[in-house]
């Protein structure tokens, strides 16, 4: 059983006090995350939050702690319905989205990132939602191979890509060798934080760093099977 932690939603405006308290818990059990860093949020539900004019000297130090960095989209504002390659939602930045505009929108994400002496090592889209066009425009903009997303057993290689799977918004025990765990630390209330703190505490040992090696397996039929299931109980 391995387990992974990802974050969604960093940027300039977020609730800074509870990305501190995150920050604290991982730095007490020796958890390094996947962050999804917003490079230039439009997202007017980010309006409530105050504006960090440190925050990229804050993305600095979380990759000395050897914290992982994702580029989450470009603006996080949906501009379609469409559910794409991973329908978790009918909502998405990306999918249905052309291919030069995503090229864009990937292209002017890095230049942000790299602008502020950082290199996003994997990508995941706003919703969970991307397609083809997505894959394609990170091929040709990016050097980044990894998506954290999709529903599968363990990581595997498609399309050129590793796919890490990420099954779950809460820690809980789950029928997959490999779970991402994922959290948005703006939303999450004090019973959230004593849960994970729980499930951290006694399953610590199964928590890794989240991986930025290509693997060569192939997705099997077993994680065809998870999914299909996962996306039944969805239903
Ligand atoms: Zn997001």
């Amino acid at each position: 059983m391995t387990y992974y932690i990802r974050l969604d939603d960093a940027c300039e405006k977020r609730n800074i006090e509870k990305w501190d308290r995150i920050e604290a818990l991982f730095d007490k059990y020796g958890i390094k995350p996947l962050i999804g860093v917003i490079p230039h949020c439009e997202d007017t539900m980010m309006d409530e939050y105050e504006t960090d004019d440190n925050f990229w000297n804050r993305v600095h130090t979380w990759t000395q702690k050897g914290w992982i960095m994702a580029l989450h989209g470009y603006s996080h504002k949906y501009t379609t319905t469409e559910g794409g390659l991973n329908p978790v939602n009918r909502l998405s930045e990306f999918a249905g989205v052309s291919l030069d505009e995503q090229k864009e929108k990937i292209k002017n994400g890095i230049e942000i990132f790299r602008m502020h002496g950082i290199e996003p090592q994997v990508f995941f889209s706003p919703a969970h939602t991307f397609d083809m066009n997505t894959l394609e425009a990170l091929r040709s903009e990016s050097s980044i191979r990894i998506i954290s997303d999709t529903v599968a057993d363990k990581p595997y290689s498609k399309w050129g890509f590793t796919f890490i799977p990420q099954q779950s918004g809460q820690v809980r025990k789950l029928p997959f060798h490999t779970v991402t765990f994922c959290y948005h630390p703006n939303e999450m209330n004090d019973v959230d934080f004593e849960t994970l703190e729980k499930f951290l505490s006694e399953h610590k040992d199964s928590f890794n760093s989240f991986p930025t090696d290509q693997v060569q397996r192939k997705y099997s039929l077993w994680d065809k099977m998870l999914s299909f299931l996962y996306f039944i109980r969805r239903r």
